[in-house]
């Protein structure tokens, strides 16, 4: 302890900090990956304690093909035929036919020439943005961690424009074309669905700007892909238009891994220079085969998802709360962080585990509870978590 207190490194008073500033996290153990889970109360506990079955609402595994057993089946045959690890760099010898066939399939639900997996969509997004090394980069207010790391890590000029305002990036852009050189690369990066306010970008109008100012455009469809046919670059129609697709395996796709699909070009400068991609060993060959199956059940795991979207959200709409957004994620936002906190407690103790969002990831005054229903979820689960919030928002005198 001495040691580190005297070079610097005083990591006791910077956890102090992150406590006091809201910043200090756990870990969150569960036992198993799925709609319910047994959760345990001190991460700390060694091995952990597990209590009661609990519903889960805090997961992104929207299509429950996480917990799938056919994609258990699939990983588990591949780790036999191929391998549990890739071994290697997919440029060294770690390129298996796994990941050869998951790119195949990658490429036509994105409607593009060709794709790239990476070993994680944060991996994705911080090799692809600093392999391309833009000279500007106009970002969104909201965008994920791992655009803003590699939007920063890629040494480009960073502008960052109010969130989902397409009018507020073309002014962010006529004002740059003053004192920007004319041969400038110009890249524009917005999340498609936004995590915690559930509300999706407007491509086409980010990309009419883009045209007018000649600025390639990333879209990152982490929390789309699976849960909308094509993401919604596709359900748009706007791949011809979006020259980066990423995405993420790891979340509705019930795996693990990032990808990046677009034209030959620059899949192939990609994985040459995407330093993430050349110096990581390639994707668990398991992962690859989990994530190709998941991607062929998720248009009918995609029904009983947006039925339970809508059960929650107009029940907690009729119970009188406000739910922000129009997509699979619902923010119940409930203002003050107090209250929040205290809800997600209230709704833990009835079995219904739901985080609570507070400053300074979300706006002073906009705490919130995120719920995200899974597609396995049954019709009475999503009444149970309804009858918690009603009992629990009365207890915290919300409603
Ligand atoms: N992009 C977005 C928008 C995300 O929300 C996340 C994960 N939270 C990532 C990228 C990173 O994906 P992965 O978890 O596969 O690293």
């Amino acid at each position: 302890m001495q040691r580190y207190d005297t070079r610097g490194f005083d990591l006791e008073a910077r956890l102090a900090d992150r406590e006091d500033t809201g910043l200090r996290r756990d870990l969150a153990p569960v036992d198993s990956v799925g709609a319910s889970a047994r959760t345990a109360v001190d991460p700390k506990g060694e091995p952990p304690a597990f209590g009661d079955e609990k519903l889960v609402f805090a997961a992104n595994n929207y299509l429950g093909l996480a917990g799938d057993d056919r994609l258990a089946a699939a990983a588990a045959d591949t780790a036999s035929a191929v391998g549990t690890g890739a071994g290697a760099s997919r440029l060294v010898v770690g390129d298996t036919p796994a990941h050869r066939s998951l790119e195949r399939r990658l490429a036509a639900e994105k409607s593009a020439e060709r794709a790239l997996v990476f070993s994680s969509g944060y991996a994705a997004n911080v090799g692809t943005l600093t392999a391309l090394s833009p000279d500007r980069i106009f970002s969104d207010e909201l965008n994920h961690a791992s655009i803003i790391d590699g939007a920063r890590l890629s040494g480009a000029d960073i502008e960052v424009y109010d969130h989902c305002d397409a009018a507020a990036l073309e002014a962010c852009m006529r004002d740059c074309a003053d004192e920007a050189a004319a041969d400038e690369s110009w890249l524009v990066v917005t999340d498609s669905v936004f995590s915690m306010d559930g509300d999706v970008a407007p491509l086409a109008d980010i990309c009419d700007a883009a045209d007018t100012y000649g600025a390639w455009v990333m879209v990152d469809e982490a929390h789309a892909t699976g849960v909308y046919d094509g993401g919604i670059v596709g359900q748009r129609g706007l791949e011809d238009r979006v020259d980066v697709q990423l995405g993420t395996l790891s979340k509705a796709l019930g795996a693990q891994g990032g990808f990046v699909a677009g034209d030959e070009p620059l899949v192939e400068y990609l994985l040459n220079a995407a330093r993430s991609f050349v110096f990581s060993t390639g994707l668990a060959p398991p992962a690859a085969a989990a994530a190709e199956r998941g991607l062929a059940l998720a248009p009918q795991q995609r029904k009983p998802l947006w039925s339970n979207v809508d059960r929650l959200r107009s029940g907690l709409e009729a119970l009188g709360y406000e739910v922000w957004g129009d997509t699979h994620i619902l923010p119940v936002v409930v203002g003050d962080r107090g209250d929040a906190l205290a809800l997600a407690d209230r709704l833990e103790d009835a079995g219904i585990v739901a985080p609570a969002i507070r400053p300074p990831t979300v706006p002073e005054g906009t705490s919130r509870i995120r719920l995200a229903p899974q597609a396995t979820h049954t019709a009475a689960d999503i009444d149970r978590c309804l009858a918690a919030f009603e009992v629990a928002g009365t207890e915290v005198g919300l409603l």
